[in-house]
This record gives structure tokens, C-alpha cells and sequence, in this order.
């Protein structure tokens, strides 16, 4: 007779949230317990390279020290007081934010669909009361296989029927136009009304889907020269993970001098999340200069969370630490070391297609279709093997492990996957 204390913990950990939480997620069969910098351990004590990192927001790596200090010792002092007061973390972190990106203002929330909401509530009051558009008809222009979150506005402009299908009726204001189209992005720019272009500079979750070189550029330029916004969700691609500060940096390694490169693309409104807390904390940004941002007026706009001074202290540790350990230049010496790495395995065995990807936000295609379960599998078999990653969209794995890792660690991550891929096609 199986009784609940014969099972594993693994297996009572999994049953207890099939039985108690709600199915919107499908996670591997593995349960973390612990982690450190770019290691997790599951509940049975067995280590795994995190290939994930939270979808990105774990850059700074799992319970970075300093990161986590300024959590604790924030959280003994004083967690919430809401907008209704002033706290005294926020406006160090405030202009903390504001000089390292290089915009006039921060607007503070918690999650990364909040982020874009308020982005797109940004672009639409200023395409009202700067802009003159009337009332109401204001359009922001958005690309097909983009992912912004989860909120009903947000996924009424996505074109994946798992995000939308049956959440309608869908808010309108949106037109869509394939990713990676710049001829697509005039056209559109050219009907009436339009206020703003909603962009990630690679697309993520679709499946790192990244575009032409002067893409981004070309797409800014053009949003310039129309007089519309040009707005980057750099929820996932943001704080050094594609090898620059942000991907609209393009290839410049600077550090804080971004508008003196001509490769940057400077968003008119910018979106972060995900890393900007090193993953230890709800806390995402919408940064813009004082000509958007002025638009929205006390009360309305706001978070009872956004701007908590944990959120202050929090996101500023860890920024910091993306500069203190040169993250970015990290990011893209091991980014370029695992692409040709993954595209001399790839050669070698016709398991996968391709890698693609910038700095250490990469993916590989499997050689199969994407109603198969085979990228599933090979991520069993990773995992089996002590890397941790995940599929997206049915054949493509992504990888995307914490920016903290060395290059000795890295080279022994690809023998992981090159010994799973090579015994996977015995
Ligand atoms: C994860 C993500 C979001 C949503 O962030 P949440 O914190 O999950 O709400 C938005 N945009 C992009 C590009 C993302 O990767």
C-alpha cells in the first residue's frame, strides 16, 4: 500500500501543488529547495546549473549576498508605507535609476505586465494632451510573437491563442505587424493616429527571436522622424543579459556613458523588470524623460507596492552589483565562447537546427516539430544531467543562465549538453 510517506519529497511536493494550486503552469518535474550565484539545489539535495534564471531575472545570480543584505536590512527597518508618504529610500533610488540609465524620471511599479501597462497608459495620455490626438483613438503598434505579460489589455494585442483564447473581449488600440518587418513598421506608421511602437528588442518567450542588426535602428529612426514613442520592453533582454546594458544599446559595452554611442537607440519610454531586484524581490521600472513623463498627475496613476523602500534599497544593491562584477562584459565574452560552443555541437549532430541569440539570451531550435515532445524531453534528460532549462514554444530550448558564471563553469555546462544531445540521439 503506497502511503503519502513513502513517496519522495519530490513527488509530495508535486502532488501538493496539482492538488492545491491552480494548472496554469506545466514546470519540470524538479523541486528547488536552495540556491546560490549560478546554482540550484532541489529538495533531495542534488545540484543543477540554473539555465533559466527565473527567466531572466536572476542576472545577478541566486542569493547574491549583497543583494540579499539589502533586503534583510530594509526589511527590518521599514517594508511599506505606500505613496501616501514619502520613504526614505525612494528618491536615493530615484535619482540612483535615473543617472544609470539616463532619463529624467522613474516611475516605479512591482511586476513586468505593470510595467507595460503603465507604459501604455504613458503613451496614450501623451499622445491625448502632447501629441493631439483625439480622444480615444490613439494606436500603439506592437509585433506578432510579442510576450508583455499577463494582464487582459496585454494579451488582447498577443498573437498566441494559449495567452488570449477565451480571455476576450479583447481592448482594442493596437495594430500588429510581424517582427523583424522594418517595411511592415512604415506602413503602419503611415495610418492615422498612431502614438507609439511596442517593441522587445529580442523577443524572449516567443523564443529568442533575434532581428536583424540595425533593426532596432532602423525602427527608432523611424518612430523619430513620425513624432511616435518608441517604447522597449526590456523586461527580459534589459540589465546586462544580452551582453550590453540594455539590447537597445546594440553593441556597445560601455558602461553608463550609452548616449555618447551611436549604436544607441535611446526608447522614448524604457520598460524593466525581472533582474532589476536580482530576482529577490517584485520590482519593475518605467523610465522616460520629463516630456512623457510628466503627463501622468498625482492620482493618476499608482501601486500600493511600487516604490516600497525594500523595492528601493533592493533595486539599487542590484544594479550596483552589475557594475561591481562587470556583468556585461561577461555576458557577451561567454555569450559569444557558448554560441560557437552550441554551433560546433549542432554541426556535429542533427538533433538541433541552429543557435541564436545575443550575450547569454540564447536558444536552440530542435530538429523537430513543434507539437513534438522532444525539446521537453532533452530537458528532462538535461535536468537528469544536472542543467536545468526549459522549452518554449514546443521545439526551442532557451538558455539563459545567471551572468555570474565563469568561464571554467560554462565550458563544463556545454559538456552537459553536448554529452545529453550526443547520447540523446543514440
Ligand atoms: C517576463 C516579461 C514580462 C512580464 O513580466 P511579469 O513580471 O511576469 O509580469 C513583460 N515583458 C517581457 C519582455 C517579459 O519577458
Amino acid at each position: 500500500m503506497s502511503t503519502i510517506m513513502e513517496m519522495s519529497k519530490t513527488t509530495r511536493m508535486i502532488e501538493l501543488e496539482a492538488q492545491h494550486g491552480a494548472h496554469n503552469y506545466h514546470p519540470l518535474p524538479v523541486v528547488l529547495h536552495r540556491g546560490e550565484g549560478v546554482y540550484v539545489w532541489d529538495i533531495e539535495g542534488k545540484r543543477y546549473y540554473d539555465f533559466l534564471s527565473a527567466y531572466s531575472a536572476v542576472n545577478q545570480g541566486h542569493c547574491h549576498p549583497k543583494i540579499t543584505k539589502a533586503l534583510v536590512h530594509q526589511a527590518e527597518q521599514l517594508a511599506l508605507t505606500s505613496r501616501a508618504f514619502y520613504n526614505s529610500a525612494l528618491g536615493e533610488y530615484e535619482q540612483f535609476i535615473t543617472s544609470y540609465f539616463g532619463f529624467d524620471k522613474v516611475l516605479p511599479m512591482n511586476t513586468g505586465a505593470e510595467a507595460v501597462e503603465t507604459a501604455i497608459k504613458l503613451c496614450r495620455k501623451w499622445a491625448y494632451e502632447v501629441k493631439g490626438i483625439d480622444e480615444n483613438q490613439a494606436q500603439i503598434i506592437v509585433c506578432e510573437g510579442n510576450f508583455h505579460g499577463r494582464t487582459t489589455t496585454i494579451v488582447s494585442f498577443s498573437s498566441d491563442s494559449d495567452s488570449n483564447k477565451n480571455f476576450g473581449p479583447y481592448a482594442p488600440g493596437f495594430i500588429s505587424i510581424p517582427y523583424n518587418d522594418i517595411e511592415a513598421l512604415k506602413s503602419a506608421l503611415s495610418q492615422p493616429n498612431v502614438a507609439g511602437f511596442l517593441v522587445e528588442p529580442i523577443q524572449g518567450e516567443a523564443g529568442v527571436y533575434t532581428p536583424a542588426d540595425d533593426f532596432i535602428q532602423k525602427a527608432h529612426a523611424l518612430c523619430v522622424s513620425k513624432g511616435v514613442l518608441f517604447i522597449a520592453d526590456e523586461v527580459q533582454t534589459g540589465i546586462a543579459r544580452t551582453g550590453s546594458l540594455l539590447a537597445v544599446c546594440g553593441n556597445c559595452s560601455c558602461e553608463n556613458k550609452c548616449e555618447r554611442q551611436n549604436t544607441y537607440s535611446k526608447p522614448d519610454i524604457l520598460i524593466l523588470g525581472k533582474a532589476l531586484s536580482g530576482g529577490v524581490y517584485p520590482v519593475s521600472a518605467v523610465l522616460a524623460d520629463d516630456e512623457v513623463m510628466m503627463v501622468i498627475k498625482p492620482g493618476q496613476h499608482g501601486s500600493t507596492f511600487g516604490g516600497n523602500p525594500i523595492a528601493a534599497r533592493v533595486a539599487q544593491a542590484a544594479l550596483e552589483v552589475v557594475y561591481d562584477e562587470k556583468l556585461i562584459q561577461n555576458a557577451r565574452k561567454l555569450g559569444e565562447i557558448f554560441r560557437q560552443e552550441l554551433n560546433r555541437i549542432i554541426s556535429e549532430n542533427d538533433l538541433l537546427t541552429l543557435v541564436r541569440g545575443k550575450g547569454l539570451l540564447n536558444a536552440i531550435v530542435v530538429n523537430d516539430s513543434p507539437e513534438s515532445k522532444t525539446a521537453w524531453n532533452i530537458c528532462v534528460a538535461l535536468k537528469n544531467n544536472g542543467l536545468l532549462a526549459k522549452p518554449t514554444h514546443g521545439n526551442i530550448i532557451r538558455f539563459a543562465p545567471p551572468l555570474v558564471m565563469t568561464e571554467e563553469q560554462l565550458m563544463e555546462c556545454i559538456a552537459i549538453i553536448e554529452k545529453t544531445i550526443t547520447e540523446f540521439t543514440k
